[in-house]
Formats: C-alpha cells, sequence, structure tokens
C-alpha cells in the first residue's frame, strides 16, 4: 500500500491548518497547531510529496506566503501549505454561521439549535466552492485528494464536476445523524449529491455509516448493503467506519520523559483529596458539562463518605466565545459549581476545583495520571480523544464513559452510562471509586490493548489502503 501510495501526491484539504505563523517581537514564528489530524498526517505529508490546503487564521499567516498563498512548514525541509484567505464576511457565513450554527447541531441532533439562514449557506456553498477552485489549480491526474469534516462537504461535488477522474475522499469527524434530523436542512439534497461524488467516506463508527446510507436511499440512491456501495447518478461511493486513534506512542514517550507520578501526587496534595475525578472538554452543549456536576452534587448527597475526600478538577477550554448561547453555559456552570462548593467544602478541601481556559496538551497529562475516575459524559460526540488518551497515560484509574460517545462501542471494558440519567452517572462514579484495583487493572489492560492497536498510524493506513483499494 505504501508503494502505490507513494507514487501519487496527497492533497489534503482541511479547514484548520497544521501550522500557524505568528508574530513574536521582531520575528515570525511558525507555531504546530495541536490536534489529531496534525499528529496523524504530518508524516505523512513530510514525505515531500504532499500538498495541505486550509484556512489561514495565523496573524501572519499571510506575510510569509508566495504569490500563490503557499509556504514550506515547518520549513524548507517540510511539505507545502497552501493557505485559503477568508474575509470577516466569509468567516461569519461559512464558519461561525453554517458551519457552527448549521451542520454542527443538526449532526449531533440538537435540531432546535439550528440557524437556518439564507445568507449563512450561500456562503458555505461559496467558501467550499473557493476552496475547490483552489484544490483545482493544483489537482493532477494520479493525485489523492483527501476532504476532511463538515465545514466541507460540498468540495467533492465540486471539484468532480471541474475534474470528473479526480480521486476523492472524505472523512467526517463528528456523527452522521439520523435521516430525521438530517432531512431538517432545508439544502440536505444538495449537500447529499455532493458529498457523493467522493469515491470514499469514512466515519467513526459503524452507527454513522447507517444513517448516512439510509440518507442516500431517501434521495433515490442505489445501495448496496452488503459492500457499503452507494450508487448515485454514476459514481459509485464506499462507505466505511474507521475509528480516528490517538497517537500512543508519543503518548508513551511523553510518559517516560515527564516525571508523571510526582506531578500527580503534588495534584493529590495540593487540592487535599484522597481521590480525583477528572473532566477536560471544550465548551460546548454537547459535552453535558452541566449534568456531569448534578451527579458529583448527588454523589456527595447520597454518599457523604466522599465529602472531604474525593475532588472533581473539571477542565473547561473555551470555544465560541463570541456567541451568547455559550457566555450563558458557561454562566451556569460557573453557578453550579459555586452552589456545590458552597455546600460541601471543607477546611481546605474542595468539592469541584474547576480551570477555565486552554493549556498545552502535555498540561493535561499529569491530571491523567492522578486522576482515579475520568468522567466523560459528552450527550453525543464523534468519537472523544480525551477518553483514549486517559487510557494511554493511566496506570490504574478506571474510565466513565458516556455511552452515545463515539469511542464507547470500542471501549466496552469501561463503565458505560447514559449521561442523561443523572442517577445512573452518580451510581457509576460510585462503582468506580468501590471498585477493587484488580478489577481495575483487569479492564484497563483490555482497553490499553484496543487504543494502542487502533492509533492514529493505523486509522491513517487503513484509510489510505482502503481508499486506494478503490481505483485496482
Ligand atoms: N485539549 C488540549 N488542551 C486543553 C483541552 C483539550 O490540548 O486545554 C485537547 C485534548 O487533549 C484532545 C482535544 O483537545 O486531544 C479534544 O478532543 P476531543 O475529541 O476530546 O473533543 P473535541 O474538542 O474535538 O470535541
Amino acid at each position: 500500500m505504501e508503494k502505490k501510495i507513494n507514487k501519487q501526491r496527497l492533497i489534503l484539504i482541511s479547514n484548520g491548518e497544521p501550522y500557524a505563523h505568528r508574530n513574536t517581537g521582531n520575528e515570525i514564528e511558525c507555531v504546530k497547531l495541536a490536534g489529531g489530524l496534525t499528529t496523524g498526517l504530518d508524516p505523512l505529508m513530510k514525505k515531500d510529496k504532499g500538498l495541505w490546503i486550509a484556512w489561514g487564521r495565523g496573524e501572519a499567516d499571510f506575510e510569509v506566503v508566495d504569490k500563490d498563498d503557499k509556504v514550506r512548514v515547518p520549513d524548507e525541509n517540510g511539505y507545502t501549505l497552501k493557505r485559503i484567505n477568508l474575509s470577516k464576511k466569509e468567516q461569519a457565513g461559512f464558519y461561525y454561521g453554517f458551519s457552527n450554527e448549521v451542520m454542527w447541531p443538526i449532526c449531533h441532533n440538537f435540531i432546535t439549535k439550528a440557524n437556518f439562514k439564507q445568507n449563512y449557506w450561500e456562503t458555505y456553498k461559496k467558501v467550499n466552492e473557493k476552496y475547490a477552485l483552489s484544490a483545482l489549480e493544483e489537482i493532477t491526474e494520479d493525485d489523492l485528494v483527501w476532504i476532511h469534516d463538515y465545514q466541507l462537504a460540498l468540495i467533492p461535488g465540486f471539484i468532480k464536476e471541474k475534474k470528473k477522474n479526480t480521486k476523492v475522499a472524505m472523512f467526517w469527524h463528528i456523527p452522521w445523524p439520523a435521516w430525521e434530523a438530517f432531512r431538517t436542512i432545508p439544502w440536505q439534497e444538495i449537500i447529499l449529491k455532493k458529498m457523493l461524488k467522493s469515491d470514499f467516506i469514512a466515519f467513526h463508527t459503524p452507527l454513522f455509516v447507517n444513517n448516512f446510507i439510509d440518507c442516500t436511499e431517501k434521495l433515490g440512491a442505489d445501495v448496496d448493503r452488503t459492500e457499503n456501495i452507494v450508487n448515485f447518478q454514476g459514481q459509485a461511493t464506499k462507505v466505511m467506519s474507521i475509528p480516528l486513534g490517538i497517537d500512543y506512542q508519543q503518548f508513551q514517550r511523553q510518559i517516560n520523559e515527564n516525571s508523571l507520578n510526582e506531578k500527580a501526587k503534588k495534584i493529590k496534595e495540593d487540592y487535599h483529596a484522597e481521590k480525583i475525578v477528572f473532566a477536560v472538554d471544550r465548551l460546548d452543549y454537547t459535552k453535558g458539562i452541566l449534568k456531569r456536576l448534578k451527579a458529583m452534587d448527588k454523589l456527595f448527597e447520597r454518599y457523604p463518605e466522599h465529602i472531604g475526600k474525593v475532588t472533581m478538577v473539571q477542565r473547561i477550554s473555551p470555544s465560541r466565545t463570541e456567541v451568547e448561547e455559550y457566555q450563558q453555559m458557561r454562566e451556569s456552570i460557573n453557578k453550579k459549581i459555586a452552589e456545590i462548593n458552597g455546600k460541601y467544602q471543607k477546611d481546605e478541601w474542595v468539592p469541584i476545583k474547576y480551570f477555565y481556559g486552554s493549556v498545552p496538551q502535555k498540561e493535561l497529562l499529569p491530571y491523567f495520571r492522578a486522576a482515579d475516575i475520568a468522567l466523560i459524559t459528552p450527550l453525543i460526540d464523534g468519537m472523544n480523544l480525551v477518553a483514549k488518551e486517559f487510557l494511554a497515560v493511566q496506570n490504574k484509574g478506571m474510565l466513565i464513559l458516556s455511552e452515545f460517545a463515539g469511542a464507547a462501542i470500542y471501549l466496552d471494558d469501561a463503565l458505560l452510562v447514559n449521561p442523561y440519567d443523572i442517577n445512573a452517572v452518580t451510581e457509576a462514579i460510585q462503582q468506580g471509586l468501590e471498585m477493587s484495583q484488580k478489577e481495575k487493572e483487569l479492564k484497563l489492560t483490555k482497553l490499553k490493548e484496543e487504543i494502542s492497536k487502533y492509533d492514529i498510524n493505523w486509522w491513517r493506513n487503513k484509510f489510505l489502503a482502503e481508499w486506494v483499494k478503490r481505483y485496482d
């Protein structure tokens, strides 16, 4: 497979860029942006043949590009990044508008949160076309064009309409909803039609694959359910579940480099806690933060023996800060935490330690290690990488995971819960705290086996192998 791909150039198109350029004093520095996508695809791109096309959001991004908006990253020996420049108006309609207020809520089943503004849709179409035209300037016959995620759903169509023999695939990083939810988007048929110009599309789970295929059948596609091949208007699209993994080896290296046990011990001492329950999320209504806090409240009420002993550490990284709904969400969370702390706080011990702000991933590692329990209870999630990261770092704790996270079907040795059922979450925390060391270790061993085997390298190789098979 490697040999076959080596002959072909990979053109990757994503909304977020792998590297940004920033001003530091009189200099401009190139910063690698964190995220699974960069980690997993950077090595492949560095083979010197790749081209990555993405929105340039860094403050100095357009000071370093050439006349075609291209720059080598991370340095002269790296690969080419071609930046798309989006005006404020384009950002508002395409990114904050259609992507975040239509595609995000609909794909996560929050239909009533969707804002179907015609103008959002028009801008989304225009910006997708802009990306596609930029890619079309580059595409040659043998290239493999790999498009990522819900912001860029129309690109396969825009590319194939101009260059119909281009090899195009998509990976969809968030859930794909049931037909009942998807059909509420007034422009759903156009979205599906454009996506179905891909030769290959992958999702995180079989459920998302089925939901997507159901939608294509409603559109009138002819589906081979055994092979999961969708035939529509002369194009055959293979659809598969290929779950994204983490860079397990990188986590192992970081564990060895850092004195994690000492840092973890210090966290417990600083918080005067015998046991830590840890959670980290982006601020988003899909993450179930408030319900999780209610479950903690109930834990102290029902099992007062934990008062003075168990501390929950909740980290929240800011997201969509300019949106009023997110500001309100933040206020409700602050209020609930103040209420719980007011109720149970004792001497130097507090029940909930709360941090609002984003930190580099390696600063999360001591918390992952200190945690007796990771409490990861999204109401819905495409995958949830934090769950896998906790398992990679942990050597004795327990994972409590929402059964509505994509990761849950692969991690069934965790304590799986319905995040809407606050009683059940409370009882799962209690069960996790009481579980014998032997049982936890047994479960952890199996969970670690899963995430180390199905890591980011597996994901990337599997995707590419299945995609190029389409052209045999
Ligand atoms: N993360 C981080 N710093 C923070 C909070 C989160 O680096 O302060 C990372 C975390 O380690 C994980 C990612 O952000 O890799 C979040 O991915 P996940 O799939 O869990 O959720 P998403 O935010 O993509 O919905």
